[in-house]
């Protein structure tokens, strides 16, 4: 992807230079002219009132792939709090990064952050690119994607992968668009053809039903997004040394088409979101009724955990959908996951079977969730469950 601008329609206006994030733009003689600073972002081209700025798209098997080297994680995180899918991701790009013997680089966005990046060195990072604005600061489609698509231009990293969040997967389909890349969403396995240094991305296909290997051999960088919970982080060395990469952004917020008015969050019932829960206590169909899932609020309070569910509770209507674990919910990987009441269906178990340690509860002793429970308890769990919470209560 290339801009072209046609002087003949420019009317020297300098619209595109409050859009560009780079200070690429300069205007000479009343027309705009591109200056070293351009990153071919593209994000000046909606800016143009006249039509004299154009996106021309590079055809992939003009791409030469041998310029293109590293891996890149999108770090996501909260007000400088990072997602756990940021770490997951950092663990599992380590390991495709010594496998493709390059370095793993995290990309940081925001305002007043550059604290952060040690953590990300920390968890394997061998660099950090930090893009700090007060536009950046909140995370937005607009500037993010110009940002990141210009520092794709420049700086050509082979692989790069976005958590596969609300964030993320907002982000990752227009930047890859913009640089004319390949993108998988939603991988849940990701690996190195060491033959030809290609991306093996699998993930679900037809409702879960087979899994898809997909690779892009012309297209660079080669994105996925990645399910949150999926992969593996590692334990933090803070001792691991790294580098920190200024890059030099400046937005013009009166170039930004959407602004954030209020930022309103919304916990479920109070409760830690289930993709960050080192702990969580989910209910099923068992539980018979929506009043019951008090009992599972109950022990999730007890042990300072999140309450999750299956889909069967949530199609009946008995909790919210963002409780839902599986398949077509969250995909989860907690210290420890109690499942009350909840048969084991695999597109349940898709989503949790990761977990460290499992604690089924169900009254039929040939529930399919007992074949990957690390203990199970056969038994009814409104008897078994309220005793379970005032012991840890008492504790
Ligand atoms: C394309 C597709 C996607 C899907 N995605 C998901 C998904 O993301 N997440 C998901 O969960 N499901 C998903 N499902 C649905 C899944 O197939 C199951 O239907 C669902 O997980 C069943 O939920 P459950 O275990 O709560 O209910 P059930 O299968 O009805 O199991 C209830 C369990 O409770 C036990 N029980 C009953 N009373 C008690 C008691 N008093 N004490 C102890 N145990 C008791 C029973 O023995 C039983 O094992 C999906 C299905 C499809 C087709």
């Amino acid at each position: 992807m290339a801009v072209r601008l046609i002087t003949e329609k420019c009317t020297g206006c300098k619209l595109c230079l409050r859009a560009c994030p780079y200070g690429g733009i300069e205007i000479v003689e009343g027309k705009a002219r591109f200056n070293d600073q351009c990153t071919q972002c593209g994000a000046c081209v909606s800016s143009c009132k006249f039509g004299a700025l154009v996106l021309e798209v590079t055809f992939t098997r003009d791409v030469d792939v041998d310029q293109y080297r590293g891996v890149w994680v999108v770090a996501e995180h909260l007000h400088g709090q990072m997602r756990r899918g940021t770490y997951e991701l950092l663990g599992e790009g380590r390991r495709l990064a010594d496998k493709l013997g390059v370095e793993l680089a995290a990309v940081l966005f925001g305002d007043g952050v550059e604290g952060v990046a040690p953590d990300l060195i920390a968890h394997g990072a061998d660099k950090v690119y930090l893009a700090q604005d007060p536009a950046l600061a909140h995370y937005r489609t607009g500037p993010y994607t110009d940002v990141l698509s210009g520092m794709i231009n420049q700086y050509r990293p082979e692989v790069v992968l976005v958590s596969a969040t609300p964030q993320g997967r907002d982000l990752a389909p227009r930047v890859a668009a913009r640089v004319s890349a390949g993108l998988t969403a939603d991988c849940t396995g990701l690996d190195i053809d060491e033959d030809d240094r290609l991306l093996v991305q699998t993930r679900p296909a037809f409702g879960g039903n087979l899994m898809a290997t997909i690779v892009c051999r012309e297209a660079r960088p080669q994105m996925a997004t990645v399910r949150p919970g999926v992969m593996k982080a590692l334990d933090p060395d803070p001792s691991r040394e790294g580098e920190v990469v200024e890059v030099p952004v400046k937005l013009d917020e009166r170039a930004i088409l959407t602004k954030i008015v209020e930022i309103v969050q919304q916990e479920s019932d109070g409760q830690v979101n289930l993709q960050d829960a080192e702990i969580i206590v989910s209910g099923g169909r068992g539980l018979g009724k929506p009043e019951n899932f008090a009992i599972i609020r109950e022990l999730a309070e007890a042990l300072g955990g999140a309450v999750g569910a299956s889909r069967a509770a949530v199609d009946a209507g008995w909790i919210p959908a963002y409780h839902q674990v599986g398949q077509t919910g969250r995909t989860v990987q907690p210290k420890l996951y109690i499942a009350c009441g909840i048969s084991g269906a695999v597109q349940h178990l898709a989503g949790m079977q990761s977990s460290d340690v499992i604690v089924a509860i169900n009254k039929d002793p040939a529930a399919p969730i007992f074949n990957i429970a690390t203990y199970g308890i056969v038994g009814d769990l409104f008897e078994i469950v309220p005793k379970l919470t005032e012991k840890l209560k008492g504790l």
